[in-house]
């Protein structure tokens, strides 16, 4: 395990807020029939991420995935309006949130994790500054290997080369693969970062990401590119296993903007009734680092120790176990 800098040990930055951590209780034994109903409803039936990343996968299916005459043979003419469609999503969604949370500093301190309200301007971030350096990796290399695994899909998708049905051959499946796809994106995740935290991998590219304590939106893409290759590496499962495209551009979509939502530092974002939660799991890994790999749509880091509720019990286990590995 690779063992960098912890905030915590330096003692920088006490609490602002703090929140329990909650899992889907889909896999409970014994099983919780209707705590499990009533929370899969919640992820999806409320406004919540999922069903806006829905949304969008069906618009943009309508409206650039009908003619894919363009997309037969490749060419500049058929990838360049993805990559700004991708470029534009991406600069409204994480450009968005960080006007609310940290320019106009519309919800104040308010549900904040940590109490400081700039983002570092230090040297070991490029440009000296950690926002235009999180926008610079999340515009270039992010939307780049976003654009080009959905070129690759569509590519794929216009030579019949990929697997799909249509909603009307299967509804029974699209909507298995509609709620199924958050569980198969938090698996993936958990897999991939706990890869990235071999340290020969954390040293070389996950480093990147992790340079960022205090996070903002911008933070949520600000990966290396050979992260976000392999970040969003799960939409090859739609050329293995049949699909509709929906699902396709669903699966890009969370995993290309999700990350901007699951950064911004805030529990929640709340603009008077209207409220998504964000990412209070992933938050406690960029604080503590060696805990929290996955999310909370699958209960991994659970089954193999590395669950971190922001507690003191949590943080002595996690002691335990870094003291334990480094013996061996
Ligand atoms: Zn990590
Ligand atoms: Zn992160």
């Amino acid at each position: 395990m690779a063992q960098p800098n912890s905030a915590e040990s330096e003692g920088a930055t006490p609490w602002n807020h703090t929140t329990p951590v909650i899992f889907t209780p889909l896999f409970d034994w014994p099983p919780r029939p209707l705590e499990t109903i009533i929370s899969l409803s919640k992820r999806w039936v409320t406004v919540s991420r999922n069903l806006l990343f829905v949304g969008m996968a069906w618009m943009v299916h309508e409206l650039a995935f009908q003619d894919l005459s363009s997309m037969q043979a490749l060419s500049v003419a058929g990838v360049l309006p993805i990559f700004l469609r991708n470029l534009l999503f991406m600069a409204t969604v994480a450009g968005g949130l960080h006007l609310f949370f940290f320019t106009l500093k519309a919800q104040g301190k308010r549900l904040k994790y940590d109490p400081r309200s700039e983002h570092e301007k230090s040297r070991k971030f490029s440009f000296h500054n950690q926002v235009w350096d999180n926008a610079f990796w999340s515009l270039t290399s992010g939307v780049t290997t976003w654009t080009l695994y959905e070129t690759l899909y569509l590519w794929g998708l216009a030579n019949g080369n990929v697997p799909t049905f249509t909603l009307r051959e299967h509804p029974f499946a699209f909507l298995l693969w509609i709620l199924m796809l958050p569980v198969i994106l938090s698996s993936h995740f958990y897999l991939i970062h706990r890869l990235l935290h071999w340290p020969p991998l954390y040293k070389s590219v996950h480093r990147l990401h992790h340079r960022n304590i205090h996070i903002g939106p911008w933070s949520g893409l600000s990966m290396h590119p050979i992260e976000h290759l392999l970040y969003l590496s799960g939409v090859f499962l739609h050329w293995v296993i049949p699909s509709h495209p929906i699902h396709a551009c669903f699966h890009l979509l969370h995993a290309g903007i999700s990350p901007t939502w699951g950064h911004t530092g805030f529990n929640r974002i709340q603009v008077n009734k209207f409220e998504i939660d964000t990412n209070y799991f992933h938050y406690l890994h960029h604080r503590y680092f060696e805990c929290n790999y996955g999310n909370l749509d699958m209960p991994w880091d659970h089954l193999f120790g590395t669950f971190h509720d922001g507690s003191q019990e949590s943080k002595k286990r996690m002691g335990a176990r870094l003291r334990e590995q480094r013996k061996r």
